[in-house]
């Protein structure tokens, strides 16, 4: 047995039958069966019948692998990745981390393990897409009754509060899928994980992994951080958009109808990680560039060199992405609201729970309001003194955090690149600093929005980083 399946089989926890019988009954009432084509039913049960003998996703991402060397023609590239599908394992794991990771072993075999928590992330990206997109997808017209585009964004934005605020990664609000759209999401994610396996993919072949260096994260959990290589990371990615548009680029013919859908899967995919990023760090894992940033050199290390007509293909103009970034002047307080009524049937209402899902929003909001919803709650605060200078009251206080030792290791953490700092310690951290800030100041009947003061410091924090790390 090589190395890496011993590891594999070490790693992975099987789920108990009975969790898994339920997942397949639930899914069969989810997805319409009697209204699937045979050929996409027989698909299903072929996918249930994975789940069900494995307990995890891990024969998608085989297939996906699969379907990646079919692509490949270059043939000492084909030949190479022939000799390590000799040693790879490929799994699923499900300890709900946004993250896939490559391990090599002493004995030459690699082991890639993509978490149900990135899975279910890009699952909901890619059902979103489909559901709000007024625009064809692979020759189908867009869905007559569209979900709003807004209440899409909120939904994801939702989903990534959740995981922002501590919970576990993969557990989304469920969708209800007709019978096109669920052929048309499956392709998008199967392109996804393409990309995401030639990524990994493009490590191995670029010979990234050394004895210090082990193994790599396509998207590094902070318990996963490995150290910065930068440069390293942007090869994999311009490798892997070659890889995974190699068929096409070799013969210089393509539909474009194809090349839409895999350059929309990439950019949905990059675009999601950026909104994960924001809502979960304020430093974050410096292992890969932000995703902002790697889709930007796709874009202009090879895209625009390959497609002049990048107007026709759209995949740098994507509505869902566009709204994703304009989500900011929209209060984080109305997702689950805006959810909740805009998805209309397209919401699995067996598993959605409106009290649970505004529990996350309230807690998205005191983690990361709008600049002005924070300034807001604290002039309208009623306990400030009447003749309170009250702009100079929080411009000291904010100050004062920014001044403080818990503000001072998020700026060393963000310096070195050595530490990963949520937004939920920050947080935590300076709302405990600003409320110490005010020990002596009269006390009042409402509480002090000590949360708000924090959130203008991470936010001051947050530019400033950011400024750095472009
Ligand atoms: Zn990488």
């Amino acid at each position: 047995m090589i190395e890496a399946q011993r590891r594999f089989d070490l790693l992975t926890q099987r789920a108990r039958h009975d969790v898994i019988e339920a997942s397949v009954e639930h899914a069969r009432t989810l997805y319409r069966q009697d209204q699937m084509e045979p050929g996409l039913a027989a698909q299903f049960r072929a996918a249930a019948a994975a789940l069900a003998g494995e307990g995890t996703n891990a024969d998608d991402t085989r297939r996906a692998w699969s379907a990646l060397r079919e692509r490949v023609r270059d043939v000492h590239v084909s030949r190479r990745l022939a000799e390590i599908t000799d040693s790879l394992v490929l799994g699923a794991t499900s300890g709900g981390e946004v993250s896939t990771a490559t391990l090599t072993f002493p004995d030459n075999s690699y082991l890639i393990m993509m978490d149900h928590g990135l899975s279910n992330l890009t699952w909901l990206i890619a059902q979103l897409f489909v559901v709000s997109r007024r625009t064809p997808l692979l020759g189908h017209p867009p869905p007559g009754n569209p979900v709003g585009i807004t209440a899409a964004a909120q939904a994801l934005r939702l989903t990534t509060a959740r995981i922002a605020g501590g919970g576990r990664a993969g557990v989304n609000p469920s969708l209800v899928l007709g019978r096109d759209e669920l052929a048309l999401a499956g392709a998008l994610v199967r392109e996804i994980d393409i990309f995401v396996l030639a990524h990994e993919a493009a490590h191995i072949l670029l010979g990234h992994f050394s004895e210090d260096h082990s193994g790599l994260t396509a998207v590094g959990h902070p318990s996963q951080l490995l150290g910065r290589r930068p440069h390293e990371e942007t090869a994999a990615d311009l490798l892997a958009v070659t890889l995974q548009l190699d068929d096409m680029l070799s013969t210089g013919e393509g539909d474009d109808r194809v090349i839409a859908l895999r350059l929309t899967a990439v950019r949905l995919f990059l675009a999601l990680l950026e909104l994960y990023e924001r809502s979960m760090f304020v430093v974050q894992p410096t292992s890969h560039p932000p995703a902002a940033a790697r889709w930007r050199t796709i874009v202009s290390e090879r895209l625009t060199r390959w497609f002049d007509d990048s107007g026709r293909l759209q995949y740098d103009d994507i509505e869902l992405v566009r709204t994703l970034r304009e989500l900011d002047a929209i209060p984080r307080l109305s997702d689950a609201a805006a959810v909740h009524s805009g998805m209309g049937e397209r919401l699995d209402r067996a598993l959605w729970s409106f009290h649970e899902w505004s529990q996350v929003a309230a807690l998205g909001h005191f983690l990361m309001p709008a600049p002005a919803e924070a300034l807001a709650a604290l002039t309208r605060w009623p306990g400030w003194p009447a003749d309170a200078d009250v702009e100079s009251e929080i411009a000291g206080l904010v100050a004062e955090v920014l001044a403080a030792e818990e503000a001072r290791a998020i700026v060393r953490a963000a310096v070195s690149g050595e530490q990963v700092v949520s937004r939920l310690a920050a947080a935590a951290g300076l709302t405990a600093r600003a409320d110490a800030a005010r020990k002596d100041a009269t006390t009042h009947t409402d509480p002090f929005p000590s949360w708000a003061i924090a959130a203008i410091a991470i936010d001051a924090l947050t530019e400033t980083i950011a400024r750095w790390q472009r």
